[in-house]
This record gives structure tokens, sequence and C-alpha cells, in this order.
């Protein structure tokens, strides 16, 4: 059984605007969305708060984007994911449809 921090890494994400950024994603586990054609992170925000935990990278808790080569049963199985400007200004670059 895997814990959260094994779960596919944020590698690297390019929508600075969010809060949990702050040189690379630090929230706990992002969710991302299958809004269209898109792969978005569901958990940009933007707020004054700083979000997320400082001291991790983070990991891709949840995808609904299930015709992705690498989602298994709502989950991300790649190695790690790439964040960025796509369709929304918060995609999964490394979604890739079956
Ligand atoms: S790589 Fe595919 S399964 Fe993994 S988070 Fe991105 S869209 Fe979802």
């Amino acid at each position: 059984m895997k814990t959260l921090l094994e779960m596919p890494a944020v590698r690297e994400c390019t929508a600075v605007a969010c809060s949990f950024n702050d040189g690379g994603c630090h929230a706990p586990a992002v969710t991302v969305a299958s809004a269209g054609e898109a792969a978005s992170c569901a958990t940009f925000v933007e707020s004054s708060v700083r979000g997320g935990i400082a001291e991790i990278t983070g990991s891709v808790g949840a995808c609904a984007r299930t015709d992705c080569v690498h989602n298994t049963n709502l989950a991300c199985t790649a190695s790690s994911v790439q964040v960025g400007s796509g369709v929304t200004v918060s995609d999964c670059l490394t979604y890739q449809p079956a």
C-alpha cells in the first residue's frame, strides 16, 4: 500500500498565480478535473493565503480524466506530472488521451 507522499509528484507547475505554488506545487494532493478538452488542476486557487505545506512537493490525489492512459480507477499512475498553461492556466500537461 502506498502513502500519499508516494503518489505521482507534481514535478513542475508553472501556474505561479496559484496560492499553492511557491517555486513549485506544495498542495498535499491536487485534484485533476475533466473540463471539456482539458485536464485541469481543480486545486488551483488564487488567494492572499499561502497554501500547502512548504516542506513537501505536491502530488496528484485524484483525477477525473478517465480517458488518460495514466488513469486507473480515477487515480494517476504516471511517475510524475507537469502542470502549466494549456486550455486553462493550470492543465495537467502529462495528460495523454488513450
Ligand atoms: S497524467 Fe493523466 S491520469 Fe495523471 S493527473 Fe494527468 S490527466 Fe490525470
